[in-house]
């Protein structure tokens, strides 16, 4: 999921629309904008698809004024379907207002059972929903207020921009689970989850929302508060590692960088007798570079990525998602044929996808494949808005490293370690690592009793 919301700006929707392409590897199920005019009129168009499926240009000559906010959707089973799509907007005699959130609440069952118990009827799954209940549950007093009491109800991982007639407000988690950025565009404001998108609308990063903090962007300018004097810097690892685009800086860290510096650790900690290294695109490919670079390997470009697979091509039957990563993904014979190969991939998840790759390159006559992983062994389910599946599915959260290999059928495997990816911020960002070693930064209320 992404959120993306500007201030000041002329055109708004048109904005936010590139803000979203910016964004879209984050999600590709449904997108929305939202944006009010002079007026204080509110605009609000939301959709399943491609931000570019979502939003003809017919539609964007529709909307107006000079702020608004923009989200982008990933599937995911429990949370689908147009209705969770964001922002959602609320009429309210206080004065009309759009939400979209990325990330979860680990406590949403107990705030949803608590807004109930107060009379409010929730349509959605979405922790957008529950936010805005909770600033208006009592009108006594003013909005910042409702909305820090709101804030420091929630607990979880989470990034929100709300709007208003007249304001923006952007929202990070006090642990920075989620990053979030601000860039300023002309006289205006940017705000995003990722700063990729700064580069796709002209605007310049300015710096990270702060974890804990509400950032308020309106004709004052931009003003801070703290809605919580608990501040940790706990940045998602997997943002570095698979999320984010590696053209954006997370904490002032450069993705690519991080990556690449992760893959130099990577050759020392687990070193291969090799003839090349490939990277598994895309987010493999800057481990590989710098795994090359410190073993003295050659980098050689073995699998190469179609990249005009249509979603809907892949996806409608079981035989077409099994065929999926074939389709995805080619060996290059030329280049793999009779050789031992290293193979550097983000993480493994459920190792399907890894033991197909390794099948790839067999087919195409590589002699060894030694996978390293530019992570640690993932053995841990995440509850803040991640799409990890449950500890069963991950492939090793009970095995060995040993037999974590024999399932994928790699000659040899290894992976980072936790203190790799925590050095290669370069004291940038404290990372939460949860997913790799159970420590959960958040209390993690009724999760906590599944595991
Ligand atoms: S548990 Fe893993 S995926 Fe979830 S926020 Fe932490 S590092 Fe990211």
């Amino acid at each position: 999921m992404s959120v993306f919301g500007v201030y000041g700006v002329s055109n708004p929707a048109q904005v936010i629309y590139f803000g979203l392409h910016g964004l879209q590897h984050r999600g590709q199920e449904g997108a929305g904008i939202a944006t009010f005019d002079q007026d204080g009129k509110c605009y609000h168009h939301r959709g399943i698809g491609l931000a570019g499926e979502v939003f003809p240009q017919e539609r964007m000559a529709q909307f107006g004024g000079n702020l608004g906010i923009g989200s982008t959707q990933y599937a995911n089973a429990e949370k689908g379907g147009l209705d969770n799509v964001q922002p959602l907007f609320f009429h309210h005699k206080s004065g009309d207002f759009a939400i979209a959130g990325e990330g979860n609440l680990v406590n949403a069952p107990q705030i949803a059972n608590y807004l109930e118990d107060l009379g409010s009827i929730l349509q959605t799954d979405t922790d957008a929903e529950l936010l805005a209940n909770l600033i208006k549950k009592d009108g006594t007093e003013d909005r910042i207020h409702r909305l820090m009491d709101a804030l420091t109800m929630m607990e979880g991982g989470f990034a929100f921009v709300i709007l208003t007639k007249n304001r923006i407000y952007a929202v990070r988690d006090k642990y920075g689970i989620h990053p979030l950025a601000i860039g300023r565009l002309s006289d205006g404001w940017v705000v995003s989850s990722e700063t990729c998108a700064f580069e796709l609308v002209g605007a310049d990063y300015v710096r990270d929302v702060e974890p804990g903090e509400i950032v308020s962007l309106d004709s004052h300018g931009i003003r801070s508060n703290r809605y919580s004097q608990f501040q940790k810097h706990k940045v998602c690892a997997m943002e570095y590692i698979y999320i984010a685009r590696p053209d954006s800086n997370i904490d002032g860290c450069n993705v690519h960088k991080y990556r690449e510096e992760v893959g130099r650790r990577l050759a020392i900690e687990a070193p291969a007798d090799a003839d090349i290294v490939v990277g598994v695109p895309d987010s493999g490919l800057s481990a590989a570079m710098g795994y090359a670079q410190q073993s003295g390997i050659p980098y050689e470009m073995g699998l190469v990525k179609n990249r005009y697979i249509a979603r809907t091509f892949i996806q409608p039957s079981q035989v077409m998602r099994e065929k999926s990563v074939q389709l995805k993904l080619s060996a290059v014979r030329s280049i793999v044929e009779g050789k031992r190969l290293v193979m550097v991939d983000d993480s493994i998840v459920r190792g399907t996808t890894s033991l197909k790759i390794v099948k790839l390159l067999r087919a195409a006559g590589a002699k060894e494949v030694h996978v390293r992983i530019a992570s640690p062994m993932m053995k841990y389910p995440c509850y803040y808005g991640v799409d990890t599946p449950t500890t069963e599915e991950l492939l090793c959260s009970t095995r060995t490293l040993e037999e974590a290999c024999k399932m994928i059928e790699a000659d040899s495997l290894g992976y980072a370690s936790c203190e790799n990816s925590r050095a290669a911020t370069g004291g940038c960002s404290e990372l939460c690592l949860a997913c790799f070693n159970g420590e959960y930064p958040t209390a993690l209320y009724e999760h906590g009793k599944d595991e």
